[in-house]
């Protein structure tokens, strides 16, 4: 089915490589069934007997009336009990794609009603998706055109805090300045913080009537100043007064990030410790920073040499996949969090280089 949609270029080339994929959506996480088709799971004949040891209730009361329930896990292999030893779902080998969930079919989509539009990104955690935003340049160039979704997908409609079309202008301003390619990434996101610092109080104070004639104001402010090379002297300043500790602090955060339940995840973060000598007792410190400074040099940069809007790329998918700064009310809140996810992936980035002497490439 085609729906006219607004859609950056990556989510129009998507072709899912199912049994051939090499990391297979259908593991770790635990999918959830909507209550449509939970009823048809728990009441069709023909599929009863295949379903009914493999869903599992969901027993929380605020959640349980739109997610009745789970599939379960096959706790041997932690994979989706209704997969079978090739790969394939067994849903879809006997019943065909129409008997799945609205999350299998809908994923790696995010689907999102924006204002009159849909707007859809996809998770990059399908290697599909993740090698478009690595390896493709352009991977993120939103265009309003006909998508090819799934029937009946799953579709999140969105509530601004307030100021929607404020916001709106405030996203495409934001990814303006994210892809102003003549300059580094880490000044492009230096500059978006200080749009943001700047931005927030017109959000909380300006009269609404004069809150997006303001924020066109700012945006061509800094368009101006970005031009004029303004902001590079700013951050040099600012470089000088940095004294490590948030690079600690991250490096303290990866070191407690141990998700129990996502072995692939683990065994790259063990990776990583290891590459920077980082045990549970370490006592982190500069020693430990100086070491990640040369494996973000010695491996990181030369992926990014590679590939060198792969970062910017992830980046950007996060921001609209979240729908930053459209749903959030304190905007530096909303972008910390990104900044704080972009500075682990960083950081686990050049420590995994580190512990194998190289970063792959694609
Ligand atoms: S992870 Fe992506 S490519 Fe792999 S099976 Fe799932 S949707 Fe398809």
């Amino acid at each position: 089915m085609q729906r006219d949609a607004l859609a950056p270029r990556y989510v129009r080339n998507f072709s899912c490589t199912g049994s051939k994929c090499p990391d297979n959506c259908c593991h770790t996480w635990q999918v959830a069934i909507d209550a449509e088709t939970y009823r048809g799971y728990r009441t069709n004949p023909a599929v009863i007997p295949l379903v009914e040891d493999k869903i599992a209730e969901n027993h929380d009361l605020t959640t349980k009336d739109i997610t009745p329930g789970f599939f379960k896990m096959d706790p041997k292999t932690n994979r989706c009990s209704l997969q079978d030893t090739s790969g394939l779902c067994q849903l879809v080998k006997n019943f065909g794609p129409n008997a799945l969930c609205q999350t299998c079919t809908t994923y790696p989509r995010s689907i999102q009603q924006l204002g009159d539009d849909l707007l859809i990104t996809l998770s990059d955690s399908c290697p599909v998706a993740a090698k478009s935003l690595i390896t493709q340049p352009d991977a993120l160039e939103l265009d309003f055109a006909p998508v090819a979704i799934p029937p009946n997908p799953l579709a999140t409609s969105v509530d601004a805090p307030n100021a929607f079309n404020a916001r709106y202008q405030l996203l495409q301003g934001l990814l303006t300045l994210l892809r102003h390619r003549e300059q580094s990434l880490e000044m492009r996101l230096f500059i978006c913080g200080l749009l943001i610092q700047k931005i927030q109080p017109l959000f909380d104070k300006s009269p609404t009537d004069q809150l997006e004639e303001k924020l066109e104001e700012t945006l061509g402010l800094f368009y101006s100043l970005v031009n004029e090379g303004y902001f590079e002297e700013q951050a040099k300043a600012l470089n000088k007064k940095s004294d490590g500790s948030l690079g600690l602090v991250i490096l303290g955060t990866l070191r407690r990030e141990k998700k129990q339940n996502n072995a692939a995840f683990n065994e790259e973060l063990s990776r990583a410790l290891k590459g920077l000598n980082i045990t549970d007792k370490t006592q982190l410190d500069i020693s430990h920073l100086n070491q990640l400074d040369k494996a973000r040099k010695k491996y990181l940069t030369n992926f990014e040499k590679k590939h060198p809007h792969s970062l910017e790329n992830l980046l950007v998918n996060w921001l609209l996949g979240s729908l930053f700064p459209i749903k959030n009310t304190n905007l530096m809140d909303g972008w910390t969090n990104l900044m704080a996810r972009y500075l682990l992936l960083r950081t686990l980035l050049s420590a995994i280089g580190a512990e194998q002497k190289k970063l792959g490439s694609l």
